[in-house]
């Protein structure tokens, strides 16, 4: 079977029924991202992700981290928190536990994941926080004018590092999967419907879902550009017999970042469990942190206190 084979079809009549849904998620601000960015289409693929799950737009909160794609974060009609750079796991991460009735999701770039804000992205997969992180990985630091990052690919010239980079790239998924994650993906900018039906498999997940996004940056990052992808881009649905539920294959599709770049959901781990369900004093309680907080009377403690 060809590999190649496209085999997502966005639901464009549900998508048109629910137009006035969309809608509700525009702004008015006006975009600033460079002519051919992937961001636009990542954008849309998660407007149209929550439109297609009923998510309201005051049922979810978007965090967004510094970086091109964090200036996403005046774009979309929802609960937004725009953080300091490489922290946007842990802030959307405390959001989550908080207030377990708000989808969470945060969007970072290949910098602050893989660089300023590793740990924190190897606590969250450790603890299956319950968010679904977007990761947009275009190798470069783009907001800062085309830095190398942690993913650029070995001895290509970045700004900074004129002579090309010395290190080997991480490669982001397979360094996810060697963490007993509970969901991994990876999808591509150039391709909307793939990128709505991954965003929505990983917004129904009940734990940490990773969702990597090939993502072009025209400006910066010419080692990659969209074409490059289109020629080597697969899809996992059409691997026979690949079982998503088994690491050992999962990794060793991850591991081809040059020849077959496989996407789609590359792993569930079927055995997790998520952080708030592990919680057994949490169990019975029906009220969130948030609402906890806010019936707190103060007056109590103080009396305790004097
Ligand atoms: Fe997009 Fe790259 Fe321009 Fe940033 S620099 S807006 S990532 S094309």
């Amino acid at each position: 079977m060809d590999n190649n084979k496209i085999c997502h079809k966005l639901d464009t009549d549900e998508l048109s029924k629910k137009f006035d849904k969309f809608l509700e998620y525009e702004t008015p601000q006006k975009m600033t991202w460079c002519g051919g960015c992937g961001n636009y289409g990542i954008l849309n693929a998660l407007e149209y992700s929550f439109v297609l799950e009923n998510i309201q737009p005051n049922q979810v909160l978007m965090c967004f981290d510094v970086g091109c794609n964090g200036n996403a974060s005046d774009k979309i009609r929802c609960n937004t928190l725009h953080g300091l750079h490489g922290r946007v796991i842990s802030l959307a991460s405390g959001a989550a536990l908080a207030n377990t009735h708000m989808k969470v999701v945060a969007t970072a770039g290949d910098g602050a994941t893989f660089s300023e804000g590793i740990n924190h992205l190897v606590h969250a997969i450790r603890n299956d926080y319950p968010i679904t992180f977007i990761h947009h990985d275009n190798q470069n630091y783009g907001l800062t004018t085309g830095q190398a990052s942690a993913t650029t690919k070995k001895g290509f010239p970045m700004n900074a590092s004129p002579d090309g980079v010395l290190g080997d790239p991480i490669n982001p998924v397979d360094l996810v999967l060697s963490l007993n994650p509970s969901f991994v993906a990876r999808t591509f900018s150039g391709d909307i419907e793939h990128m709505t039906s991954t965003f929505r498999e990983a917004l129904n997940h009940k734990g940490f879902s990773f969702v990597e996004v090939l993502q072009a940056c025209p400006t910066y990052n010419k080692a990659t550009p969209q074409e490059w992808y289109y020629d080597r881009i697969k899809y996992i649905e059409n691997l026979k017999g690949y079982d998503n539920t088994d690491i050992w294959q999962a990794r060793k599709i991850a591991a081809d970042l040059e020849k077959d770049i496989y996407l789609g959901v590359i792993y569930k781990n079927k055995n997790s469990v998520d952080f708030m369900s592990r919680i057994e004093s949490r169990k019975t309680v029906k009220t969130t942190l948030v609402e906890e907080v806010m019936i707190y009377h103060l007056d109590k403690f103080l009396d305790e206190l004097s």
